[in-house]
């Protein structure tokens, strides 16, 4: 059975199970501080099992995007060398919230897997959680009795795990439950008559392997450790797709199925190295195929490579793959953008970002590639001195010290400085790199340490409603607090009923202002989302946080705000009218100050088009198109109304749509009543920030008038410099000829300066030891002149040592040539007659063997370094 016909039969399967099929959430998540990427298919049901949300739907199911190569899940090191652990890969799963428990979770997963898919029974293996004595939880005997129904032989079958594999936890706190995981064994018969498959499970055996893990949420873990019983329980189920069609299409390892075999056969064809020949060669052919989806899933999900957080998790994915090619498939050049198309065909059907992206995605990849391989190139060059430095001291041993700042840095891997010591005879103290990495890790990890303590609940009322569409104050009470200390400093969480606040989200940052009970004042510092409670940050509590408060966001901020932000949609909307409408949103940053608006394009704006965009939005601010908000539409209507859904971006099952005029958006943020109060929009930069990505900055309002002022001062001033009346542009190119003309003058007086003194020079040269020494004190304040005359002498005589000088104010210049053949053959080096004479100038210096210059600070000493010179000479030449 094809891996596409496999997901579509668990879709059925479900829905004939009265399940709705939902789509799978983006794999980089926006909206929560916890979490970088979605690393499980709960993630997007999260607020659910908190409690924040009610469901839509009790039964749901679907095939989920998973990351997992950092935080609590990271799989990055095991995959390409193991056969069944991906960083992306997909989860199917299905949800009970409130609804079935565990005997219908069980019953359907056999049913599933043994009937309908015809997984022989006696590859089968359960396990269920054995209690605990610390958390005071049970074994979990009912998991067992179901179990027992299913296999028509149980003995043997049902395997009790301890807390590490059958308990599941969200995080340190929240909902919890017992787990019971299916495991397969795919082993040939002789292995299997050899050791029963049960002694191998969950023992790390590559043929023996958990497919499926059925979640039973019943408990809530308080912060102080004890676990009470939920209200509601609920079922939380994912098996790996990639996994369950390696036994179904009864292959031994994840990448001989369909999902991988095309990609990977395309590498081959690219790097000339086919699959299953050569270990070393299979795990580069595995890490390229693995991670070329997750990198290529991320840029889908608007998830570019960057230098931090959640874009430089996905660099150093990309990287690690180039690396492997480059180690052990002695691919030089960039090859993984060649494989998105493959990939595109191979997934598009289910995922069609990738296909109506695959261009963009291509070019990205291509971009990271080359400054990769480049990192690589300047890597080895550094390599290379440091050997040779440790060559000349006799050693052969590099400093982990040395090797870390590389992999820091520079993004160098240390696996590849190992491979290229032991090229050259030498090691690398691999604990001293240790030590570095885990101090590393220990300051970044002191840096992000938070401790986040539990609600206090004030007022049962769940989640908070919004007012701040209408206005920036209202009378509000606080619902729950909590304290959080990040680095040792607290800080505290408010929730209320209702808040007029904007909590950070789409770009725009979160409101500030207070919250005001009789004379007490209390500062609200930003406004965050949490998934979906809108938390207000204060540096302290109320003195009695059960009163009423009068909640007040600083007007003055937010107005200025929702200038850039009104100023970003007619900007997305001019931009779409200019360029076309392959553009589209990647990214956006909506302050007081200013508005950042990422988009794709392929080329550098012309100023032309620049001012055509910034012209079309000035006239819809002129035009005062007012605001026309239409809340609570399906995400279907809001598109023919001719909204933009983004990819990467969650919608709820309702959305909002902003309209001015012609600009139509689905936004949560907070705009202008009408497009004439922004006054004037200015764009201030235009530049790349990835390829086939570009960056618009712009200021609006009074920001604009004052980056205008600020542009016209300075001209002001350069007139009044000039004294230019006149036509300022014209005076300025008739500056800059008369400056050339003046350089051009000035070099000719110089050359014909030089030919004069050195003919004075020449004048008083002297033998010494056969050689022609020509030494002097020049009148001219330009170090050119000296170069000059130098070669000039260089040009024509074969036998000369010039030492000259000059004074040029509180400075002094020496220069010292020497024949190139005195070079040579009697072994002269200028550069040993500067360091002995600058001295005398309070100078140093240096250059090559023929010529040598110094710069000092005591003119008067010039006449000294020259007579020094000469009885130098006098005693150094043979
Ligand atoms: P394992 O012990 O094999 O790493 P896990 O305990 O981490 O699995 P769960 O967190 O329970 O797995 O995830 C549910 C299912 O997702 C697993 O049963 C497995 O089939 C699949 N899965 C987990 N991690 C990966 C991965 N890195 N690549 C592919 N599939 C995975
Ligand atoms: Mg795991």
């Amino acid at each position: 059975m094809k891996a596409q016909e496999l997901r579509q039969l668990f879709f059925e399967f479900f829905e004939s199970k009265g399940h709705h099929i939902v789509p799978s959430a983006p794999m980089v998540v926006k909206n929560d501080p916890t979490l970088m990427f979605t690393n499980a298919g709960m993630n997007q049901f999260k607020d659910i099992f908190l409690g924040n949300q009610q469901p839509v739907n009790k039964r749901v199911a679907n095939s989920q995007k998973c990351l997992r190569v950092s935080g609590k899940h990271n799989d990055l090191e095991e995959v390409g060398h193991d056969t069944y652990h991906h960083t992306m890969f997909e989860m199917l799963g299905n949800w009970s919230f409130g609804d079935y428990f565990k005997k219908e979770a069980i019953e359907w997963g056999w049913e599933l897997l043994v009937r309908r898919l015809g997984i022989p029974e006696d590859r089968l293996y359960a396990t269920i959680f054995k209690g605990n004595k610390e958390d005071s939880v049970p074994r979990d005997d009912e998991a067992f009795a179901y179990w027992e129904k299913c296999f028509s032989k149980p003995e043997g079958r049902i395997i009790e795990g301890s807390k590490k594999d059958n308990f599941w936890e969200m995080g340190e706190t929240g909902p919890c439950g017992p787990c019971s995981e299916i495991h397969v064994d795919i082993r040939d018969e002789e292995e299997r008559e050899k050791i029963p498959g049960k002694d191998l499970v969950n023992k790390g055996h590559p043929h023996v392997i958990e497919i499926w893990n059925l979640v039973f949420i019943q408990y809530n873990r308080r912060s102080d450790g004890v676990l009470e019983q939920l209200p509601s329980k609920h079922v939380d189920t994912g098996m790996g797709f990639e996994r369950l069609c390696m036994v179904i299409q009864g292959k031994k390892s994840n990448y001989d199925t369909d999902i991988f075999q095309s990609v990977i056969k395309e590498i081959s064809s690219i790097t000339g190295k086919p699959y299953g020949k050569n270990e070393k060669w299979d795990i580069a052919l595995r890490v390229i195929a693995d991670h070329l989806r997750a990198v290529a899933f991320s840029i889908a999900d608007g998830q570019l490579p960057s230098n931090n957080k959640a874009g430089y998790v996905i660099r150093r994915i990309l990287r690690r793959a180039v690396r492997y090619g480059y180690n052990n498939l002695d691919v030089e050049e960039p090859f993984m953008h060649k494989l998105v198309s493959v990939l595109a065909h191979t997934m598009g059907n289910q995922y069609p970002e990738l296909q109506s992206d695959n261009v963009q995605i291509s070019k990205i990849i291509f971009e990271e590639e080359t400054a990769f391989l480049k990192t690589l190139g300047k890597g080895l060059k550094m390599i290379g001195i440091v050997i040779t430095d440790l060559r000349k001291e006799r050693k052969n041993i590099m400093p982990g010290k040395v090797a870390f700042e590389m992999y820091d840095t520079f993004g160098f891997p240390v696996d590849l400085t190992q491979l290229i010591l032991k090229e050259n005879n030498m090691h690398l103290d691999y604990q001293g790199f240790e030590d570095e990495m885990k101090s590393q890790k220990k300051r970044s990890r002191e840096d992000a340490s938070v401790e986040t303590a539990d609600w206090t609940v004030l007022n049962d009322l769940e989640g908070t409603e919004f007012t701040g569409y209408e206005k920036t104050e209202d009378t509000v009470i606080i619902t729950k607090y909590r304290t959080v200390k990040v680095k040792g400093k607290e800080s505290y969480h408010l929730v209320f009923n209702k808040t007029p606040f904007y909590a950070e989200s789409g770009g725009q940052i979160g409101d500030t202002g207070k919250i005001i009970s009789g004379t007490e004042k209390i500062e609200i510092y930003d406004t965050i989302k949490e998934n979906n409670l809108i938390i207000h940050l204060a540096k302290r509590l109320p003195s009695e946080p059960s009163l009423d408060f009068m909640a007040v966001v600083d007007p003055e901020k937010r107005l200025l705000t929702a200038n850039n932000h009104t100023a970003t949609h007619m900007i997305h909307f001019a931009l779409r009218s200019v360029l076309g409408k392959h553009v589209e949103q990647k990214g956006s940053l909506v302050t007081p100050d200013r508005l950042r608006f990422d988009f794709s394009h392929f080329s550098k704006l012309s100023k032309k088009e620049l001012s055509k965009v910034e012209d079309l939005v000035n006239i819809m601010v002129r035009e005062n198109h007012f605001c026309k908000t239409t809340s609570g539409v399906s995400l279907d209507k809001a598109q023919s109304m001719g909204a933009m859904a983004l990819f990467g971006e969650k919608y709820g099952k309702t959305v909002r749509v902003v309209e001015f005029g012609k600009s139509v958006e689905l936004c949560g943020g907070t705009h202008v009543n009408a497009t004439g109060s922004i006054g004037f929009v200015k764009i201030v930069s235009e530049g790349a920030i990835a390829a086939g990505v570009r960056r618009i900055e712009a200021v609006t309002a009074s920001k604009a008038e004052v980056y205008i002022n600020e542009r016209l001062n300075t001209i002001d001033e350069i007139a009044s410099l000039l004294k230019s009346t006149g036509n300022l542009t014209e005076s300025v190119e008739k500056l800059i000829s008369e400056n050339s003309l003046l350089k051009k003058s000035i070099e000719k007086f110089q050359a014909q300066s030089a030919t004069i003194m050195l003919k004075e020079l020449e004048g008083k040269a002297v033998i010494i030891n056969n050689i022609r020494f020509i030494s002097g004190k020049l009148e001219t304040d330009s170090g050119d002149v000296l170069k000059n005359i130098a070669s000039l002498i260089r040009n024509s005589s074969d036998n000369t040592i010039l030492v000259i000088g000059s004074k040029n104010g509180e400075k002094a210049n020496l220069l010292v040539m020497v024949s190139d053949k005195l070079v040579k053959e009697r072994n002269i080096s200028a550069v040993t007659i500067i360091k002995e004479i600058a001295g005398e100038i309070n100078g140093g210096g240096g250059g090559q063997p023929f010529l040598a210059t110094a710069g000092g600070k005591n003119p008067a000493g010039l006449e000294r370094a020259l007579s020094k010179a000469a009885s130098l000479l006098q005693k150094i030449l043979p």
